[in-house]
This record gives structure tokens, C-alpha cells and sequence, in this order.
């Protein structure tokens, strides 16, 4: 017996559910890729990304993954042997941080812990030690999509300004940007980056970065840059030169549709909505840690995301009969416990497009599976979601 049928609802952090009217704005012939069409189309994505950025800087549309929004980060601004101060808070800047060694970068880890945000002010002791300015970037993500954990970069931003210390900060937003308040400008950030296929709604496969006047100063003299990510080659006049090559032209109007569903929205309604979700998500969870064995990765609440939550399980219980009880009975798929959390966790994912049916039908299932699989846990977990939305969200 099932009870799935149809589009099968993926609440995994990436790639996330598309909204129809992005799926159908690709369903159209390729354009002229030097076309005015074409042009302005490029144009207004570049001024749109450096609005969701905050940013006065400039941005740049890579035909790659955040994995490759990583690189073009790290090619643009480094030299072989410059040192980089990774901020652990989980996988993420972790990965990022593997990449710029393999690029050849010294790397440090400012070891952080799977269950809490960087402290800001373990980041600017350890700046104030540096006192030659050995450190040329400190490599941050604002979300954590293994962890769940929530970073707060502008506390980190003023931070690395206390400690009175030069080097570039280069944050991710791959699983927060369009979902939670980003401020690249006011918060200091060099350079940030995204990517298309999370709180953007958009299909996997465009990396996005924003670089303000400090960053391009220091691109200037880097010598890690090769010629398909460097930003002067895409500074270019040529419109081809804005991608190093043929424009990713279906992407490109999925993005646009993507981006003029969030503004018609207004971003600060879609960061209330993710806010307001989010917590649903967590009113549930902590109803559920009542039996014992669930529990929040995240310690603080404060420190936990509005677009992942991780879930812990412990006890003995196996998080893999959960996510294949919900996938194959019931056509809903979590997110699996990655990294160190591989085999003793479950995410749920609540960001890009996502509703109340949506996220209360996700909380049902998987309260129908813990139910089925008598994992124990308290009861009432989506009653304490649905009360929480009664009463925030008012007639
Ligand atoms: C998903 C993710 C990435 C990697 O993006 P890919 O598109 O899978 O390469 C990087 N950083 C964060 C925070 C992410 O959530």
C-alpha cells in the first residue's frame, strides 16, 4: 500500500521545487545570442543579483554550480600561497576551504562545531593575532544546509572590523540568499556568491557572485585566475564575454521568472514567509524531541536556519528507514544527514517555494512515518505547527 502518486515533493536543500511559471518560462526557442533581447536580459539579471546581494558591486552569472561559484571566487581574488582562514560551522566553508587548497592556498580552519554558529568573537581573536596580515581571505557561509546552523555575518562583518584586519571576507549564500535578510554593503562582505537551484528557484546549474571595489583591487594582482572565471575577461564589452561563451539562454529566463515571482512578492515578504515556515517546521520538531530520540542539530535556537532545519536520531533509530518510509509510501523526500551527521540525521528543507500546505504536508508525512515506524517521539507535532501559524498569522 502507498499513498504516493503524482509529483513526488522533494524537502531536500537543493535542487528545491520549482514553481511552474519558471518551468514554463524555459519552454520556448533559444534567442539570438546577440540580440538586444539577449542583452537586456543579461543586463537586468546583473542589476537584479546585486539588488538580492544588497550590493552597489558588481555581479557575475556562471554557467556552474555553487561548487563552481566556489572557484570563480577563489581564482578572482587569490595568489598561490596566500593564506585563507576558513570559519567551520559544518560542511560548507569546509568545502569551500578544501577548494582553495587544492588551488593552492595555505588554509587554516578556525574550528568551529557541528552544532553551533561561528563565534564572532573567536574570529576576531584570532584576527588580532595576525598581526603581520598574513590571512589575505576569511571564507564564511551564511547557512549551513548540513548543520541547519545560521551564521550571523554581520555580527562576524564588524568582527573582522574590530580586529582592525585588511583581508577580504567572502561569504556563501547558497542556501540563504532570496530566503534570509543578506546585506553584502552594509555588512562588509568582499565578495559574495550563490547559486540558482535553492531559495532561488531555479534549476540547478548557475553560480552567481557579487565583488564590491576592494575585492576588484585585489583581483588586480592575483595569480590563481584562469581565463573562463576571470572577472576582467567578463568585464568585456562583447556580450558573449559576460559568460565566457554561449549564454545559458533557458536558465536565464527561468532566473528572470524566478526573480520577478520573489520582487512581485517583495523580499522582505518572501524573508517573512521563510521566517514564519520555518518556525512551523521547528514547533514541530521540538513537540517531536519529546520522545527522546529527535532532537535539533543546533543547539541555540537562535542559530538555527529559516530554510533547513537538521534533525538529530539517536537511540538506535535509523534516520534511512524514516526518509524511505516517506519517500516510497508517501512521494516525500528528505534530506539525509550528510557529513559527520551521515546515518544519524534527516533535514527538512523549507526554502525558495515553499507554502503552508506544502510544509504542513511535509511535517504529516513525516509524523505518519515516525507513527508507522514507532519511532518514539511526543505527540502533537503538526498540531503545534498549524496553532503556531493560527496565531502569527492574522486575519
Ligand atoms: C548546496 C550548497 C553548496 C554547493 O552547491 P552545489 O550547487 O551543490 O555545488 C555550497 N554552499 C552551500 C551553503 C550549499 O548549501
Amino acid at each position: 500500500m502507498v499513498v504516493r502518486a503524482g509529483r513526488e515533493f522533494l524537502a531536500i536543500p537543493g535542487p528545491t521545487t520549482m514553481p511552474d511559471e519558471v518551468l514554463q518560462a524555459m519552454h520556448r526557442p533559444a534567442l539570438d545570442i546577440y540580440s538586444d533581447q539577449m542583452v537586456n536580459l543579461t543586463d537586468s539579471l546583473l542589476r537584479d543579483l546585486s539588488d538580492l546581494f544588497a550590493t552597489k558591486g558588481r555581479s557575475y552569472i556562471y554557467i556552474a554550480n555553487g561548487h563552481g561559484a566556489w572557484e570563480a571566487v577563489l581564482s578572482n581574488v587569490l595568489s598561490r600561497g596566500d593564506k585563507v582562514l576558513v570559519l567551520e560551522s559544518g560542511r560548507f566553508a569546509i568545502g569551500w576551504g578544501n577548494a582553495a587548497a587544492a588551488m593552492g592556498a595555505e588554509v587554516e580552519v578556525l574550528k568551529g562545531d557541528w552544532r553551533r554558529a561561528i563565534r564572532p568573537s573567536e574570529v576576531e581573536e584570532r584576527l588580532r593575532q595576525d598581526k603581520d596580515h598574513k590571512i589575505k581571505a576569511i571564507l564564511a557561509v551564511q547557512v549551513d544546509t548540513a548543520s541547519g546552523a545560521y551564521n550571523d555575518i554581520e555580527a562576524i562583518g564588524k568582527a573582522i572590523k574590530a580586529a582592525g584586519h585588511p583581508a577580504l571576507f567572502m561569504v556563501d549564500a547558497v542556501a540563504s540568499l532570496g530566503c534570509m535578510p543578506f546585506e553584502m554593503d552594509a555588512w562588509g562582505i568582499d565578495v559574495a556568491m550563490s547559486g540558482s537551484q535553492k531559495g532561488l528557484m531555479t534549476p540547478p546549474g548557475l553560480g552567481f557572485v557579487a565583488v564590491n571595489d576592494r575585492a576588484r583591487e585585489v583581483h588586480k594582482k592575483a595569480d590563481l585566475r584562469t581565463p573562463y572565471w576571470d572577472w576582467t575577461e567578463r568585464d568585456g564589452a562583447e556580450h558573449y564575454r559576460k559568460y565566457s561563451g554561449t549564454a545559458p539562454v533557458h536558465l536565464l529566463f527561468a532566473l528572470r521568472q524566478a526573480i520577478d515571482m520573489i520582487f512581485e512578492e517583495k523580499l522582505e515578504n518572501v524573508f517573512i514567509r521563510h521566517r514564519l515556515l520555518a518556525e512551523a517546521v521547528r514547533r514541530a520538531v521540538a513537540v517531536w524531541a519529546e520522545g527522546q530520540v529527535l532532537g535539533f542539530n543546533i543547539a541555540e535556537a537562535a542559530e538555527r536556519s529559516d530554510t533547513v532545519t537538521t534533525v538529530m536520531m539517536g537511540n538506535g533509530h535509523d534516520p534511512a528507514a524514516l526518509h524511505r518510509y516517506c519517500k516510497e509510501k508517501c512521494g516525500v523526500v528528505l534530506g539525509v544527514g550528510i557529513g559527520e551527521l551521515q546515518g544519524q540525521a534527516f533535514r527538512i528543507a523549507h526554502m525558495g517555494h515553499v507554502n503552508a500546505p506544502m510544509i504542513l504536508g511535509t511535517l504529516g508525512v513525516i509524523e505518519v512515518g515516525l507513527n508507522a515506524l514507532a519511532i518514539p517521539h511526543g505527540k502533537g507535532g503538526v498540531e503545534a505547527a498549524i496553532e503556531w501559524l493560527g496565531e502569527s498569522v492574522s486575519a
